[in-house]
C-alpha cells in the first residue's frame, strides 16, 4: 500500500543524447506530456520532495532527467522515474513526433529497463491532438502506459467526470486515473500502479 510510504529521490543524471543514459538499473518509470500540464508539480507530489524543477516558461527542459527512487530501508534504488521534456509546446499543430528532440524517441523505442510510460494529460483543457498522437504512437509501439489527468482540482465533481468521459472515448482508453498535485488526489492509486508494474507488491509481499 502507498499511505505511509516513505521513499527517497536522488537525482542521478540529465541526458542530452543517447550516449548519456545510464547504465540500464532497475525499472525505469517514465513521465511524458505536454509543456505546463504538471508534470514536474506531478513527481514532486509523488515523492514528497522538490526534485523536479517546476518552470514559469514552459517547453525549457530539454535534457531528459533520470531520478534513484528507493523505498525505506532498502539497499538499491528500486525504481528510477525519468522526467522527460514536455512536448507540444509550438503553438502550430504539428506531428508530436516531429518536434522532439532525436533522442527521446529512442529512450521510449529502445529503453530495455522502461517498465511503464505515464502519460499525463490536462483536464482544465479540451482534449488535444498532441496527446492523442502521443498515446496512440505509445499503443502502436506495445509499451505499457498509464494515463492519468493532471489538475484534478481545478475542476470539480461533474465537469471532471465528463471530462475524464470524453478523453477516454477520444483516447480509447478505459481509464484515465485523476491527480492533483495540490490536494493529493490520485497519489495513492498511482504508487500502487507503479509498484504492481515493477513487481515491487509481490516481492514486498507478506
Ligand atoms: P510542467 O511544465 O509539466 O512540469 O508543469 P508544472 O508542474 O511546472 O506546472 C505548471 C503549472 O500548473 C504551474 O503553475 C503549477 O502550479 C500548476 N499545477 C500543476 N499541478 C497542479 C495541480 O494539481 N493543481 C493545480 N491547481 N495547479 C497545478
Amino acid at each position: 500500500m502507498a499511505a505511509g510510504l516513505r521513499v527517497s529521490a536522488k537525482f542521478l543524471t540529465a541526458a542530452a543524447d543517447a550516449r548519456q543514459f545510464p547504465a540500464a538499473g532497475p525499472p525505469e518509470i517514465a513521465f511524458l506530456g505536454r509543456s505546463n500540464v504538471g508534470k514536474s508539480s506531478l513527481i514532486n507530489s509523488l515523492l514528497g520532495d522538490k526534485v523536479a524543477k517546476t518552470s514559469s516558461t514552459p517547453g525549457r527542459t530539454r535534457t531528459i532527467n533520470f531520478f534513484e527512487i528507493r523505498f525505506a530501508g532498502r539497499p538499491r534504488p528500486d525504481l528510477l522515474f525519468v522526467d522527460l521534456p514536455g512536448y507540444g509546446y509550438a503553438k502550430l499543430p504539428r506531428d508530436v513526433t516531429a518536434e522532439w528532440p532525436k533522442f527521446i524517441e529512442p529512450y521510449l523505442r529502445e529503453r530495455g529497463p522502461l517498465a511503464l510510460a505515464i502519460v499525463l494529460v490536462d483536464t482544465c483543457i479540451p482534449v488535444q491532438q498532441s496527446d492523442k498522437q502521443m498515446i496512440e504512437w505509445l499503443q502502436a509501439q506495445g509499451r505499457s502506459y498509464l494515463v492519468v489527468g493532471t489538475k484534478a482540482d481545478r475542476v470539480s465533481g461533474n465537469a471532471l467526470r465528463n471530462a475524464l468521459r470524453k478523453m477516454q472515448e477520444e483516447f480509447q482508453l478505459e481509464q484515465i486515473l485523476p491527480y492533483s498535485a495540490r490536494t493529493g488526489v490520485g497519489k495513492d492509486e498511482l504508487w500502487r500502479a507503479l509498484r504492481s508494474t515493477t513487481g515491487l507488491d509481490q516481492e514486498n509481499a507478506g
